[in-house]
């Protein structure tokens, strides 16, 4: 089966280890638990009748050192930049985990830009129009989801695992 390493990348408690564990196990827990060391699990989507095994690394702490450390990154062949849109803060720094991102790996690498927490609808600080503008300005997919409500998280990952079988 084709497997690729997919890493979750953004602030901290923008919601990257909610959005991967809705996907794996489609559960949500309301406390932040810092996510420490390499945590990875793995979850496979049936696409047009093919196995395509996704081996999702979520946070291992690079949030807090603002730094990646190579273990993490090392053959990732997707990236999903998060940030939460009740958090302005968040979401500058989009740009600045994109380029990190784009440094390190060299080789073919699928990103998405992810807004997370559209469910709190009232205390939304980021626009979709400015998500949009912003995925565009680095030529890439957006997408906004949320993990509590379970919006647009398994169409997330259905869109990295199309993007990743239709190659570079
Ligand atoms: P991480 O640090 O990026 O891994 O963030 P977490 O997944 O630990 O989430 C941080 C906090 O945001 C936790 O209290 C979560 O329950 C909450 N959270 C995560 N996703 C959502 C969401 O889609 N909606 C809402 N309302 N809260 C969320
Ligand atoms: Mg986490």
């Amino acid at each position: 089966m084709q497997s690729y390493k997919v890493v979750v990348l953004g602030d901290g408690t923008v919601g990257k280890t909610s959005i991967s564990l809705r996907f794996v196990r489609d559960t949500f827990n309301h406390e932040h638990i810092q996510t420490i060391g390499a945590a990875y699990m793995t979850q496979t989507i049936v696409l047009g009748g093919s196995a395509t095994k996704l081996e999702i690394w979520d946070t291992a702490g690079q949030e807090i050192y603002h730094n990646i450390v190579p273990l993490y990154y090392r053959n990732a062949r997707a990236a999903l930049i998060v940030y939460d849109v009740t958090n302005r803060g968040s979401f500058g720094k989009a740009s600045f985990w994109l380029n990190k991102i784009k440094e390190e790996v060299l080789g073919p690498l699928v990103l998405i830009l992810v807004g997370n927490k559209i469910d709190l609808t009232t205390s939304r600080r980021v626009t979709t129009e400015e998500g949009e503008a912003l995925a565009q300005s680095f030529g890439i997919p957006f997408m906004e989801v949320s993990a509590k409500a379970s919006t647009n998280v398994t169409e997330l990952f259905v869109k990295v695992a199309q993007l990743l079988k239709a190659g570079p």
